[in-house]
This record gives structure tokens, C-alpha cells and sequence, in this order.
């Protein structure tokens, strides 16, 4: 299935703690371009970025609490358009299966998706983050072929 990513699009934002100071900064930076999206965020990081930055951010529940999972079923219905995820490489996560199942789903889906500020400069740099896309996001059915056998 090919999607048109319209713009403005939806960004999801997450960063875990030790990660939370480098996100603010690319956010500062980046706050122009980042503007004009529809920011959603886990709780913690997006109401950093509201208080530090200045952006308006839809939280949802912080990470450890089931952000991560609510992020990761709104890239599974197709209502995120890029994902900014600046997990921690160097620090085990309470909520670390919760992790790997938000970057399990956006690849998937194949989601524009950061793990590190210079791919994150990238996305929202690139063209198409102002334009409309064709976004492949795969032809998943909503369900799969399953033979059951029962033993007779
Ligand atoms: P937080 O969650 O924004 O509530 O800190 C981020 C995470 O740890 O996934």
C-alpha cells in the first residue's frame, strides 16, 4: 500500500533520560522546522520540549508507563508519518521489550525513524519532510493465513 505522507505530518518524538539533553538541543535547533508538524511525544520528553523549547507536543504516557506502546500502535494503524527515537545505547530500560517492539513496528512499517541526532538532521532537513511522499508502507493484511489442525 502506498501512502501520501501529507504535510504537516506527525512527529513522534522519544528520548530516554540520558538522551533528553541532546533531543532539546536538536529540538532548539531545529525548532522552526519542527513547527509546523504535529509533534507527539512520550510524557516525560514531550513536556521537556514544551517547557524547554516551546513546542507544542501531544504527551502521551511517559515510557516506562506505556508511551512507547501507545506510539508504537499509532505506527501500526499509520497515523505517524517520522519517528525521532533517541534511545539509550549504554543503559538497560525497565521497559527495554517495549523498546525493541516501537523500533520492531517502525521498521516494519517502513517510518522515516532517528536514533541518533545526525540521522535525525537529516530527516527533517530532507525535502520530502515539507512535501507529500509516497510512502510504501506495506501491504500488510490485517490478518494472517493460519491452517489450524485440530487432532480428530
Ligand atoms: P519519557 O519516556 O519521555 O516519559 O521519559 C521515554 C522512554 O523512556 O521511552
Amino acid at each position: 500500500m502506498h501512502d501520501v505522507a501529507p504535510t504537516p505530518k506527525t512527529i513522534a518524538l522519544i528520548a530516554h533520560d540520558n538522551c533528553k539533553v541532546d533531543l532539546v538541543e536538536w529540538a532548539e535547533y531545529n525548532r522552526e522546522s519542527l513547527r509546523p508538524h504535529r509533534l507527539i511525544a512520550t510524557g516525560t520528553t514531550g513536556s521537556v520540549l514544551a517547557h524547554e523549547v516551546g513546542l507544542e507536543v501531544t504527551c502521551l504516557n511517559s515510557g516506562p508507563l506505556g508511551g512507547d506502546l501507545q506510539i508504537g500502535a499509532m505506527v501500526a494503524e499509520g497515523t505517524v508519518d517520522m519517528m525521532i527515537f533517541l534511545w539509550d545505547p549504554l543503559e538497560p530500560q525497565p521497559h527495554d521489550p517495549d523498546v525493541k517492539a516501537l523500533l520492531r513496528i517502525a521498521t516494519l512499517r517502513n517510518i522515516p525513524a532517528a536514533c541518533n541526532r545526525a540521522t535525525a538532521d537529516f530527516l527533517i532537513s530532507s525535502p520530502m519532510a515539507t512535501t507529500e511522499f509516497q510512502q510504501d508502507r506495506q501491504d500488510l493484511p490485517a490478518t494472517r493465513e493460519f491452517p489450524l489442525q485440530r487432532a480428530s
